[in-house]
């Protein structure tokens, strides 16, 4: 069993589609072990996209991230990471494959719905910088 973080966007919170976006979890096989609705500031935006600081686009992905709730979540699964990616699709939805999130529901590159960690030490870091071990229950 694996962990991974998992953030449905503003993009998504907005239209008000995160059942959606939970049942294609859910049907990829992934379970939801914790999960919260919160509103970043700026400041916790910056934090966890630090890794993009000196990206073109580090701004405009800032400003996004606290332009509306966001809701975190711990997902759990068999190569839960992996899993997780496939089901996101790629990064820009132009570029992702049908049936998945990207391409059925996100709007843009920006506006591209879901994050999802990309290995086992960035979903460790990135599950403590929201959830206790307490919050999260398999
Ligand atoms: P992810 O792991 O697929 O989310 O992609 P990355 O970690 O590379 O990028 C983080 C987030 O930054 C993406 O999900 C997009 O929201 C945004 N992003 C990435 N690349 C670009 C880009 O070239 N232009 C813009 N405007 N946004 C980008």
């Amino acid at each position: 069993m694996e962990r991974t973080l998992s953030i449905i966007k503003p993009d998504a919170t907005r239209r008000n589609i995160c059942g959606k976006i939970v049942a294609m979890l859910e049907a990829a096989g992934l379970r939801v072990v914790a999960q919260k609705r919160i509103h970043l500031s700026r400041r916790e935006a910056e934090q966890f996209y630090a890794v993009h600081s000196e990206r073109p686009f580090f701004d405009e992905l800032c400003i996004f991230m606290c332009s509306g709730p966001v809701t975190v979540q711990v997902l759990e699964g068999h190569d839960a990471i992996a899993v997780n990616r496939e089901v996101m699709g790629a990064t820009n939805p132009a570029e992702a494959k049908p049936g998945t999130i990207r391409k059925e529901l996100a709007v843009s590159l920006t506006e591209n719905s879901v994050h999802g960690s990309d290995g086992p030490d960035t979903a460790a870091q990135e599950i403590a910088f929201f959830f206790s071990e307490i919050e999260i229950v398999g």
